[in-house]
């Protein structure tokens, strides 16, 4: 058993007992090894160090009340990953090798996947790279299929707390017809400026708008908006630079369930002075409640606590999690 204190965790990386890895040479994948060695070897004109032909994913191992570790929604994920493979001229990744490297990984750690109780959860690391020698820019022929996995605690450590978020108006995630639809590293490099810029002046999130007329509200910098209504309705961004977060489908089928209105649309900025709750979701910390959102010299308030609204959906989508809850929709896997 490792020797973990369960109430210190963080979201934050520690070392288990293996990864799992998977080639794809000549056209085909290999059958995946576990391996106990957390470096890699890489080819110094590797595509993914010189050109970011890389991609990852995030998902959640929990362990229910019952004492089995389930995963969330694996399925989800491989084909997130797929299509942003297939955007970068990757290799085709197939549904099954995606989900057995999680179950597989997720079995020879199954110690490491923190207690029912805790809060805590194995968080699961998928990692797509391309590792040809490429000096001119080409996609690769070699890649490796990494899947790493390490236990979390809950993101926020004193419980669901709203933060204060930072309207981006000098910086842009991403372009309209870009890749702000799919989870490249890239992204996220390109978002660490903006995100500096928030934090420098007391803004924990940051908030995106559309490249394009800088009118309508995207994303935050790593998660989706959720705004509720007067009426109760769950509003979220239509737009093309989005990743679409699987939480929030996740969210919005429990909004759904629970009889509320939702909808998928464009949100003018100004729209922020009429919702009664904001929200930022994600795998990691599933909801984070916004109490106020700064934009030029405006100030959009939506209390010091969690709203009901967001409170209830938080519980609804951890209680499944937990096992707490019916799985209505069969988003759970067990490690077996
Ligand atoms: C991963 C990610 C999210 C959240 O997606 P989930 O599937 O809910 O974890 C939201 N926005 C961005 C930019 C992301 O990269």
């Amino acid at each position: 058993m490792p020797n973990i204190d369960w109430d210190k965790l963080r979201f934050e990386y520690s070392t288990t007992r293996s990864n799992i890895r998977f080639k794809f040479q000549d056209g085909k994948w290999d059958s995946g090894t576990l391996t106990s060695d957390f470096n890699v070897s890489l080819h110094i004109a590797s595509s993914c160090l010189h050109y970011g032909q890389e991609c990852f994913e995030g998902l959640k191992a929990t362990m229910s009340k019952d004492g089995k570790v389930r995963i969330f929604r694996p399925e989800q994920n491989a084909r997130r990953m797929a299509s942003t493979s297939n955007y970068l001229l990757g290799p085709e990744l197939p549904e099954e090798l995606f989900v057995d490297a999680c179950l597989r990984v997720a079995k020879d750690n199954i110690d490491y996947v923190p207690p029912y109780g805790t809060g805590g959860a194995l968080y699961i690391r998928p990692l797509l790279i391309g590792t040809s020698p490429r000096v001119g820019i080409s996609p690769s022929d070699a890649y490796e299929f990494i899947v790493m996995a390490m236990p979390v605690g809950p993101y926020y450590k004193e419980g669901i707390h709203p933060v204060d978020a930072l309207v981006m108006d000098k910086f842009d995630r991403a372009a309209p017809n870009g890749t702000g639809n799919i989870k490249v590293g890239g992204n996220y490099a390109a978002g660490l400026m903006p995100a500096k810029y928030a934090k420098d002046r007391g803004y924990p999130i940051n908030l995106f708008l559309d490249s394009e007329s800088h009118k309508f509200i995207d994303e935050f910098g790593t998660s989706n908006f959720i705004g509720i209504t007067q009426d109760d309705t769950y509003i979220t961004p239509k737009s093309p630079s989005i990743l679409p977060s699987i939480t929030n489908d996740s969210l919005m089928q429990i909004a759904k369930d629970a009889g509320m209105k939702t909808e998928r649309r464009k949100i003018p900025i100004e729209e922020l002075a009429e919702l009664k709750e904001v929200g930022a979701c994600g795998t990691a910390v599933v909801i984070t409640p916004i109490s106020n959102i700064a934009y030029r010299d405006e100030v959009f308030s939506y209390g010091d606590t969690c709203g009901p609204v967001l409170r209830s959906l938080y519980d609804t989508l951890t209680g499944i999690q937990f096992g707490e809850l019916e799985d209505k929709h069969n988003w759970l896997l067990e490690v077996k």
